[in-house]
């Protein structure tokens, strides 16, 4: 193991985009900070892996916001920002329609007056709405009370402007309106983004930067335990291959999922009891499963056909709980081609699903195999419908389960999104409760996503900062 100072002004727990943001941040302003990650690759779900072949899958590379444009380029680098490039293709394919969109509100509002012939007001009036929404609204509002009020009756606008953010942070239809609404209008600014060269080449200027900025990184150090006395940060303890170590310091950044903070590493009997029971209240957010597939090299798939993202489903409606069924309906494939990763000549497909946890807990090792295998088979089989020659031109496949990311990352149930919004007051409320423990990743859906994960980093990272130089 590198060597490590005997003491640190901040710990940062686990490096996914927002743990890596506010550590990035707080070195630049010289706080003397430690970054742990548990796996050997930094990037939490930011991630890629490799199989034999040259093959490398992204697994959460299908499309953010624009505002990550401006979100690198203030708290990473200008490199990492130039490399941000819209996604000009997206696609739906479902009962109700099949429509071809750059996914921004100019867009959409031509699409929905004119396809779906939707009064031009109501489109203005819905589009206004979702734009002024701010984490200070009335969260009593859901989602499905917003779209009757501007489209009474039409589950099929519900379906366009709902199932992408759906997949995008697992809100359903009776969550508040005002996690729809401001993910929803940032995705409508501009339209759908991605990183050209990879995540892993995200993640290595990330690291590089990191390292500019004078931070410590230790992979593969599981942090067991955060150390409080008399209500304040002590030390956190972890464990590499080297064994345990215990470092000293004047605050902690917990990346890790919400609840395993609270209950795992600090234990909630350093907690008042009624903040305990609001954290045991909050509900976790949905997993995921993912098929990733890569195709034969040099065999090109054909941009104009497929697009960049497809979202489709066999269900006649849209409905919140049957894109978590296990008998799947709706999915959505991301297609890669070499300009994703300039100098391969390689493309992939990566299909994602919504996905309960415990449809896939439990299982004994033969029927998860046996369960995985089908998923696979199953998606090859629907993907025909738009890739005929798929399986002739196949070169690698796999798939990821709820168990999956659960194994990977150590968040609760296989959580994709942390959890629900009543985790966001909860992770807010944690300086209250412990002197100098904060927490930032994935919670309340708006802060969840990789603009939502960087863009909570900067808030926690701009608290610490105050704490630690008050
Ligand atoms: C299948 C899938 C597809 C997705 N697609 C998209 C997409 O297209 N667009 C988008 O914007 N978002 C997408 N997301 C969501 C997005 O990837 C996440 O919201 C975001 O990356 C989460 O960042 P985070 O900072 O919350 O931390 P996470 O990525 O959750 O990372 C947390 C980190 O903490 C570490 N950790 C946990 N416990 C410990 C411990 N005890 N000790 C040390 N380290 C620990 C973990 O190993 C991990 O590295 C997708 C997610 C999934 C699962």
């Amino acid at each position: 193991m590198q060597s490590l100072q005997e003491q640190y002004d901040l710990v940062v727990i686990g490096s996914g985009l927002a743990g890596m943001t506010a550590a990035n941040i707080l070195g630049r302003a010289k706080h003397k900070v430690l970054l742990l990650e548990q796996h050997f690759q930094l990037g939490g779900l930011a991630t890629t892996f490799k199989r034999p072949g040259g093959i490398i899958f992204d697994v959460s590379l299908h499309g953010f916001p624009v505002g990550m444009i401006k979100s690198c380029k203030r708290y990473w680098n200008a490199e990492i920002a130039e490399r941000i490039t819209q996604l000009p293709k997206i696609r739906f394919d479902n009962p109700q329609f099949q429509i071809e969109t750059t996914f921004d509100r100019e867009d959409f509002t031509k699409l929905l007056i004119e396809k779906f012939q939707i009064p031009a007001e109501n489109v203005v009036g819905f589009f206004d709405k979702a734009r002024s929404m701010s984490h200070y609204d009335n969260a009593n509002l859901t989602a499905r009370q917003l779209f009757e009020e501007f489209f009474p009756g039409r589950m099929d606008v519900v379906r366009l402007l709902m199932e992408p953010i759906t997949y995008a942070n697992g809100s359903t239809l009776d969550d508040p309106a005002l996690t729809y609404g401001i993910v929803f209008s940032n995705f409508m600014s501009k339209g759908v983004y991605t990183f050209q060269g990879g995540t892993d080449v995200l993640i290595d200027l990330m690291e590089a930067e990191l390292k500019k900025n004078g931070v410590d990184i230790v992979r593969s150090a599981n942090v067991s335990r955060i150390v409080c006395n008399a209500k304040k940060i002590n030390s956190v303890i972890f464990r590499t291959k080297d064994g345990e170590k215990t470092i000293r310091c004047k605050s902690v950044l917990s990346n890790a999922n919400l609840k395993g903070t609270i209950f795992d590493m600090v234990g909630k009997e350093q907690f008042a009891d009624d903040f305990i029971e609001e954290a045991e209240a909050v509900r976790l957010n949905n997993s995921s499963t993912q098929v990733y597939i890569a195709l034969s090299k040099g065999y090109m798939l054909d941009e104009n056909r497929c697009g960049d993202l497809l979202f489709t489903s066999t269900a006649p409606e849209f409905s919140s709980e049957k894109l978590l069924d296990k008998n799947i309906t709706s999915r959505t494939f991301s297609f890669y081609y070499p300009k994703t990763r300039p100098g391969t000549d390689r493309c992939y497909i990566v299909s994602s699903t919504n996905a309960h946890y415990d449809d896939w807990n439990g299982l004994d090792a033969e029927e998860y195999a046996r369960r995985k295998s089908e998923l696979t088979e199953q998606t090859l089989d629907y993907l025909e419908k738009y890739v005929p020659e798929v399986r002739q031109n196949l070169d690698w496949t796999e798939a990821a389960t709820p168990r999956t990311f659960e194994r990977y990352t150590k968040h609760w149930g296989g959580s994709s999104f942390g959890t629900k919004y009543e985790g966001l007051a909860v992770s807010r409320g944690l300086p209250q409760q412990i002197e100098g423990l904060f927490h930032s990743g994935s919670v309340g859906i708006i802060m969840s996503g990789w603009l939502g994960a960087v863009n909570y980093g900067v808030i926690a990272a701009n608290d610490v900062d105050a704490f630690l130089l008050g």
